[in-house]
C-alpha cells in the first residue's frame, strides 16, 4: 500500500547521478553509452589486428568484467537505494496516516496527491472515494454534498489559509480546525485537526471566566490582581471602578502610581511588598488613600497567588472602602467610651456578673472599695476569689436568690472593706437572654453607711433641737402622752410649765445672733441642772416646756422659782456678762386637761398671762383662762367674716405741722386707722383684731382692703392731703404687696406722692432682706416710707442706716412722758436731731397737751399727730379739712 500512496513515483537523484559517473569512466574507450552490457565489446572487435586483437581480446574480457563488476555493483546500490526509498516512504506515509490531524497535500494543479486515513476518518469518506485525478476543489465539493463540509468551497479557500485556521462543524456536533498551506511549487499542504475538546474546554473556561468575572463584578468588595514581575494591574472589578472612578480599560496595564497619587501609591506598594515578604503571602491592613480631596479609609486585604512550582504569580488585593462603617464605628466606640464613664462616674458601684460561672464582667470605680482592688483586676474573678468565705458564702446565696427569682432582689448586708465593715444596700437585677433564660446579674452595692448614721441623725434631728440638743415640741408632746398614760386612773398629778425666756431678742439685737444662740446652750443647761432629770424641751425659740411630777401645784410652783432663780444669774457668754428673766406657766394633770395638746395648750394661756403681769412672774393656769383662749377662737372666726360683713371700717385721725398751737398747725394729712364693729360686741380695739388678723393671716386680705380704701377716699377729697396707711410685717411676707400697692394707686387715680405708707421695725426684723428688697421697691413707686413706733422697740438706729426712710414717728411713749421723765425730752431732741441728720421728717404721735406740742414744736420736729389734734374719727368729721365745704362743722374743735 505504501508505494500506491507515492503516486507520482517519487524523484531520486542518487541513481542517475551514479549513471553519470560511470558513463564519464567509460568513454574513452568508445563505448556508446546507453547500450547494452554485450554490445559494446563486439564494437571493439571490429576494429584491430590478431596479436592486437589477442590482446585486445583479454583487454577486453578485462574491461567487460570490470564493467560488468561495475554494472553489478551500480545495480545492488541502486536496489539498495530504492529499498532505502520505499522504507522511507512507507514510513512517511505510515507517519502521516497515524497523525492526528487529516492531511490533504496538492500538487500545482490542485490534484490530490496524498490524504490520510485520518483525513477519510474524520469526514467518514472511503479511500475509493478519491479516484486518482481529483483536485483539491472537487473533494471539497464532495464533502459539502455529503454535509460533512458547512462553508462554501470559496470561503473555505478563503479563510482556511488565515494563520488561526478554519474551524468547520461537523454533523454531530464535532469542530475540525482546518489550517491550508500553500506551497512554494504551488502545491498545498491542508490539516484537519478534531478540536471538539478544546472548544468545549474553551467554551467552558470562557463562560467560567465570565461567571467568575461577573460574580467578582457584583460583589461590593473592591478586587484587583496585579502581576507580580511589574506592579501593572491585570485585572479590576466593577466595585473597583467604581471606587478609583477610572474605567477598567484605564487600570489594568497600569501601575498604582499611574493611577493614585503619590502617596496613595507609596502606601499601595509598601503594603503590596508587606503581602509578598510575608511568610503566609497575606497581608491585611487599613490605610487612607487621597481620592480627588477627600481621603478615604481603606480595608484591604492581599493575598499571593503562587503557580504550580509555587513561585508567586500574581497579587491578588481585596480592599474596601470603610470610610463610612469607620465613622460609625468610630460613633460607636465613643458611645461605648462615654457609657463607659457614665459606668464609671455614677456614684452607685455596679458590678455585672457572668451567671453562667459566676465571674465578674465589668466593675465601675466605685465599685472598688467593695471589691477591695482596681475594678480591672476584678473580671475574670467570683465572689470567692474575692470575699472571705463566709461573706463570699452569703453573697453567692443572694446572687443565686435573685437568679431564681428573675427580678430585682434588693437587701442590706455588712461588708468588710479596707475602710472597716460598711453597711451596704444591694440591688441584684437579673438580666435575661433571648431564651429568657438568666444570662448576666447586674449588682449594685450601695454603701448606705453614712446614709443609715445621716438617718439616725436625721430621726434625732426631727425630735431633737439642733442647736440645744434638748428634745423639741413633738417629742415633748411624745412624752407628755407617755407620763399621761402612766398617771391615768393612778390619781398621780405631774405639772407641765411653759417657760419664756425674757430679753432674748435684746440680746440678738444687740450682741448678735451667735451670742444668743450661746445663750440658749447654757440656759438649756442651766435649766436641766435644775430639772435633775426631768423633761426639758425646747418648744419654740424662747419658750421651754418641762415637766415635773409630786404634788401639784405645789412642785410645779417650787420648780418654776428654782428656775427663775438659777436664770436670773448674769451668764457669761464671749466675755460679756448677758442678763435674761423667765415668766412660766403652769398646768397640771389631770385638772387642766385630759391629753398632751391641752395640758401645753393651758400652760401656754398661764404663760400669757404671766408675761403680761410683769417679768419673772409665774402663772398657774385658771379656767377662765381658757376661755379667754376660746373667745380668742371665735374672735377669729368673726374676725374672718368681718370684711365680707362690712363690719370693719377706717377711722382718720389727722397729722399736723408743728406750731406753737393747734390752731396754728395746719392739717398735713391723715393716718387711716382700721375699726371693727362686731355686731354683737361692739366696738372691738385694733390693738385686739390686728394681732389676731396677723397671727392667722388675714391681716394680708384685710390689709389689701384697708388700702384700697383709704387710697379711693384719699382721691375724692378736693384738698391733695397725704393719706398714711399702716402695713403690717404679715403683709410684706405674704403676697405680692408691691403689685398691690401699684394697682391700687392706678385703680384709685391717687397720686403716689400722696400716699404714706408706716411700717413698724418688725418688717425689717422678721426678713431683713426682703423687707429691704420690698421697700426698696415700694419706694420705687413714689410713695413715702415712715418708720412708725420709733423707739419702742430694740434696734430702730441700725435700720434707719439701712433703708432712707422719709418719715421717723416717734412712739407715743415718748411723748406722754415729756412732761414727767426729762430723759424722755432729751431721747425726743435726740431723735429729732437725728431723723434730720438723716433729711428725715420726725412726726410725734400721741400728742396730748398743748405743753407737747409747744416742746415739740421748739425742738423743731415737723409734724404732730395726737388727740390734742384731733381723734382718729371718721372722714365725713374732717370734711372740711380734706376740702369739702358742705358740710358740718371740722371735728378738731370741738375734740
Ligand atoms: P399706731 O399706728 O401707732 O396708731 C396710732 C394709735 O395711737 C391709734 O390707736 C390712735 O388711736 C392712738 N392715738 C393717737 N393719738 C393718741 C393720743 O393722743 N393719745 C393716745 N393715748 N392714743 C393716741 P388705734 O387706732 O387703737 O391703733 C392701735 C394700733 O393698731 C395702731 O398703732 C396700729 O399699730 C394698729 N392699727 C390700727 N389700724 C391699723 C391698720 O389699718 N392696719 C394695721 N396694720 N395696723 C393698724
Ligand atoms: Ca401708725
Ligand atoms: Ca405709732
Amino acid at each position: 500500500m505504501a508505494d500506491k500512496n507515492w503516486q507520482a513515483g517519487g524523484k531520486n537523484l542518487i541513481p542517475a547521478r551514479a549513471a553519470v559517473c560511470l558513463v564519464a569512466l567509460v568513454a574513452p574507450l568508445g563505448a556508446a553509452w546507453g547500450l547494452p552490457d554485450s554490445i559494446a565489446p563486439a564494437n571493439y572487435v571490429g576494429s584491430a589486428d590478431p596479436n592486437t586483437v589477442w590482446e585486445m581480446l583479454i583487454g577486453g574480457i578485462v574491461v567487460c568484467s570490470l564493467l560488468a563488476a561495475i554494472a553489478l555493483w551500480i545495480l545492488s546500490a541502486l536496489r539498495k537505494v530504492k529499498r532505502s526509498q520505499l522504507r522511507r516512504n512507507a514510513f512517511v506515509s505510515n507517519a502521516l496516516n497515524n497523525l492526528s490531524q487529516g492531511v490533504v497535500m496538492t500538487d500545482p494543479q490542485k490534484r490530490i496527491v496524498f490524504c490520510n486515513d485520518r483525513y477519510l476518518e474524520i469526514y467518514g469518506l472511503l479511500r475509493s472515494d478519491i479516484s486518482g485525478s481529483m483536485t483539491g476543489p472537487e473533494l471539497l465539493e464532495m464533502r459539502h454534498k455529503r454535509g460533512v463540509l458547512d462553508v462554501s468551497v470559496e470561503d473555505f479557500y478563503k479563510y482556511a489559509g488565515n494563520p488561526e485556521g478554519l474551524v468547520t462543524e461537523l454533523p454531530g456536533g464535532r469542530s475540525i480546525l482546518v489550517k491550508y498551506f500553500a506551497l512554494p511549487n504551488g502545491g498545498s499542504v491542508a490539516t484537519h485537526e478534531d478540536c471538539s475538546e478544546q472548544r468545549k474546554l474553551s467554551r467552558q473556561l470562557a463562560s467560567t471566566k465570565q461567571f467568575l468575572e461577573s460574580v467578582l463584578d457584583n460583589v461590593p468588595v473592591c478586587v484587583a490582581a496585579k502581576s507580580i514581575d511589574d506592579g501593572r494591574y491585570i485585572f479590576a472589578n466593577r466595585a473597583f471602578e467604581r471606587f478609583s472612578r477610572f474605567s477598567r480599560d484605564n487600570i489594568v496595564g497600569k501601575r498604582a502610581d499611574e493611577i493614585f497619587q503619590p502617596e496613595t501609591a507609596a502606601s499601595i506598594d509598601a503594603a503590596d511588598r508587606t503581602a509578598l515578604d510575608s511568610p503566609g503571602g497575606q497581608f491585611r491592613n487599613q490605610f487612607i488613600v487621597e481620592r480627588g480631596s477627600e481621603k478615604r479609609v481603606l480595608a484591604s486585604f492581599r493575598v499571593v497567588a503562587r503557580d504550580e512550582k509555587n513561585q508567586p504569580e500574581f497579587l491578588i488585593v481585596l480592599f474596601e472602602d470603610i470610610t463610612e462603617r469607620k465613622s460609625l464605628s468610630q460613633e460607636l466606640e465613643n458611645t461605648k467610651k462615654f457609657l463607659e464613664l457614665v459606668v464609671d462616674n455614677i456614684p452607685v458601684s455596679l458590678i455585672v456578673e457572668s451567671v453562667s460561672d459566676g465571674r465578674y464582667l465589668l466593675a465601675n470605680r466605685s465599685a472598688e472599695t467593695i471589691l477591695n482592688r482596681r475594678r480591672e483586676d476584678a473580671t475574670g474573678l467570683t465572689a470567692a476569689d474575692i470575699f472571705d468565705p463566709r461573706e463570699a458564702k452569703l453573697i453567692i446565696a443572694r446572687d443565686e436568690a435573685a437568679i431564681r427569682k428573675r427580678g430585682l432582689l434588693t437587701e442590706e448586708h455588712p461588708i468588710s472593706t479596707k475602710d472597716g465593715l460598711r453597711l451596704f444596700l444591694t440591688r441584684r437585677m437579673t438580666v435575661l437572654d433571648e431564651a429568657g433564660e438568666p444570662q448576666y446579674l447586674i449588682k449594685t452595692p450601695e454603701d448606705v453607711t453614712d446614709r443609715r448614721q445621716t438617718e439616725s441623725r436625721m430621726v434625732h434631728m426631727a425630735y431633737h433641737d439642733g442647736l440645744t440638743d434638748l428634745p423639741n415640741r413633738a417629742s415633748f408632746l411624745q412624752a407628755l402622752s407617755q407620763m399621761i398614760e402612766a398617771c391615768e386612773g393612778t390619781g398621780e398629778e405631774f405639772a407641765v410649765l411653759c417657760v419664756d425666756l425674757d430679753g432674748l431678742k435684746e440680746v440678738n439685737d444687740v450682741f448678735g445672733h451667735a451670742t444668743g444662740d450661746k445663750l440658749l446652750i447654757e440656759v438649756a443647761r442651766r435649766m436641766q441642772t435644775t430639772a435633775r432629770g426631768g423633761v426639758v424641751a425646747r418648744l419654740s425659740g424662747d419658750e421651754f416646756g418641762l415637766i415635773i411630777d409630786g404634788k401639784q401645784p405645789a412642785a410645779g410652783m417650787a420648780l418654776a422659782e428654782q428656775l427663775a432663780q438659777a436664770l436670773a444669774n448674769e451668764f457669761q457668754i464671749d466675755g460679756k456678762s448677758v442678763r435674761t428673766g423667765v415668766a412660766t406657766g403652769i398646768s397640771v394633770f389631770p385638772r387642766n386637761g385630759a391629753d398632751a395638746a391641752s395640758l401645753l395648750a393651758n400652760a401656754g394661756a398661764a404663760l400669757f398671762r404671766a408675761k403680761a403681769k410683769s417679768r419673772g412672774s409665774i402663772s398657774i393656769f385658771e379656767p377662765e383662762m381658757d376661755q379667754q383662749i376660746r373667745d380668742r377662737r371665735v374672735l377669729h372666726q368673726d374676725l374672718s367674716l368681718a370684711i365680707k360683713n362690712g363690719e370693719l371700717s377706717l377711722y382718720y385721725q389727722p397729722q399736723a405741722m408743728a406750731r406753737q398751737t393747734a390752731a396754728s398747725s395746719e392739717v398735713i394729712g391723715f393716718e387711716a386707722l382700721a375699726r371693727w364693729q362686731h355686731p354683737i360686741r361692739g366696738f372691738v380695739p385694733p390693738s385686739d383684731f390686728i394681732p389676731l388678723a396677723e397671727e392667722s393671716g388675714l391681716i394680708v386680705e384685710m390689709g389689701e382692703w384697708i388700702l384700697r380704701e383709704a387710697c379711693r377716699e384719699a382721691a375724692s377729697w378736693p384738698m391733695p392731703l397725704q393719706i398714711a396707711v399702716n402695713l403690717s410685717p404679715a403683709q410684706f411676707m405674704h403676697g405680692d404687696l408691691v403689685g398691690l400697692v401699684h394697682s391700687i394707686l392706678l385703680e384709685t387715680g391717687l397720686s403716689p406722692g400722696r400716699l404714706e405708707l408706716e411700717i413698724t421695725e418688725g418688717v425689717l426684723i422678721e426678713d431683713f432682706d426682703r423687707g429691704l428688697a420690698l421697700l426698696r421697691r415700694l419706694k420705687a413707686l413714689g410713695v413715702r416710707i415712715s418708720m412708725d413706733d420709733f423707739g419702742s422697740g430694740y434696734s430702730s438706729l441700725s435700720y434707719l442706716q439701712a433703708f432712707p426712710f422719709d418719715k421717723i414717728k416717734i412712739d407715743r411713749a415718748f411723748v406722754i412722758n415729756l412732761g414727767r421723765n426729762p430723759q424722755s425730752a432729751s431721747i425726743v431732741r435726740a431723735v429729732i436731731g437725728l431723723g434730720h441728720g438723716l433729711e428725715m421728717s420726725i412726726v410725734a404721735e400721741g400728742v396730748e397737751t398743748q405743753e407737747q406740742l409747744g416742746f415739740l414744736a421748739d425742738e423743731g420736729c415737723d409734724a404732730v399727730q395726737g388727740y390734742f389734734l384731733g381723734k382718729p374719727l371718721p372722714i365725713a368729721q374732717y370734711a372740711v379739712l380734706v376740702g369739702r365745704t358742705d358740710t358740718m362743722e371740722p371735728a378738731r374743735k370741738t375734740g
